[in-house]
């Protein structure tokens, strides 16, 4: 059966515990509401791990003020009845307060690769991430912590923060699950009526376009985006943005060259969605 854990002092306890034994200690930090998204990072870390910690915990410091903190799903039981079937050893559920007593003053400013993108919508938001992602890792003090290719900004930003840091605690990507229709699964779909829901499937559908016209040779960035852009407008959804990226620097391209991604936010309906999907070079590819 798993164990569901809410303070700081008895999570150390039980991971010290199985670092004692010689268990290779895994993480997967979460928000709750758990999907199949999640549940394949859950999986990776059994594959690679032998004692797995989940951590369910809406951080209210990675939300702006005018953002869903309140609205968040919530559903802990089911969380933990899935976690239990996938034979998760421990769910970390602390409070707010558990997690930042009467107030914290220090937070981690997550740096260049936070500029852009989702950091300059979401001023608040990286740097509540990197904090809160600190904290954990600093309570938990995992091998390994697993996280979703679907914040692609996110995941680059945590694995700097780690090495920059010299956190003990390495991360790992893990693909994007999606739905059998394409859209990548987030607890936010649960927000969509059913007339978004089907609108929502032009950002994989974007994401498509970049990815065909530029294996039919064209590599010139500001096509792809714009090809991205009109397929998300002929469905009425409005991008927030679309770009082509450097898939380590998240810096804009020109011209896609060597390893690429393509991200996407997009308001459908009252829900933001983001996504994004690798882009590689086409051998001997032009500008279109
Ligand atoms: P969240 O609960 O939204 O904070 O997400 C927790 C972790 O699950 C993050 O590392 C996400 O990137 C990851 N995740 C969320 N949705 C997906 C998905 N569709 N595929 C893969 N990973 C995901």
């Amino acid at each position: 059966m798993i164990e569901r854990i809410g303070s700081k002092e008895e999570i150390r306890a039980a991971v010290a515990e199985a670092r004692k034994e010689g268990r290779k200690i895994g993480f997967v930090p979460t928000m709750g509401a758990l999907h199949e998204g999640h549940l394949s990072l859950v999986r990776a870390a059994t594959a690679r791990t032998d004692f797995v910690v989940v951590s369910i915990f809406v951080n209210p410091t990675q939300f702006g003020p005018s953002e869903d903190f309140e609205r968040y799903p919530r559903d802990i039981d089911a969380d933990l009845r899935l976690l239990d079937s996938e034979n998760v050893d421990v769910a970390f559920t602390p409070t707010v307060a558990t997690m930042y007593g009467t107030g914290s003053q220090v937070s981690i400013d997550p740096g260049p690769l936070a500029a852009r993108w989702e950091g300059e919508r979401r001023p608040v938001h990286f740097s509540g991430v990197a904090t809160v992602v600190s904290k954990l890792f600093n309570i938990v003090n995992a091998d390994l912590a697993f996280f979703g290719e679907k914040d692609f900004q996110q995941l680059r930003i945590i694995q700097r923060l780690a090495a920059d840091l010299d956190f003990h605690t390495v991360p790992v990507g893990v693909p994007i699950v999606r739905d059998h229709d394409g859209l990548a699964l987030s607890s936010r779909n649960r927000y969509l009526s059913e007339a978004d829901r089907s609108a929502a499937l032009a950002v994989p559908g974007a994401l498509g376009a970049a990815r065909e016209l530029l294996a039919s040779g064209v590599g010139d960035a500001s096509a792809l985006e714009d090809a991205m852009r009109e397929t998300l407008e002929a469905s009425g959804v409005e991008p927030d943005y679309v770009a082509v990226v450097d898939a380590s620097t998240l810096e804009p391209l020109v011209e896609v060259t060597g390893e690429a991604r393509a991200l996407i936010a997009a308001r459908v309906g009252t829900t933001r969605l983001i996504d994004n999907c690798a882009l590689h070079a086409q051998r001997g590819s032009h500008a279109g």
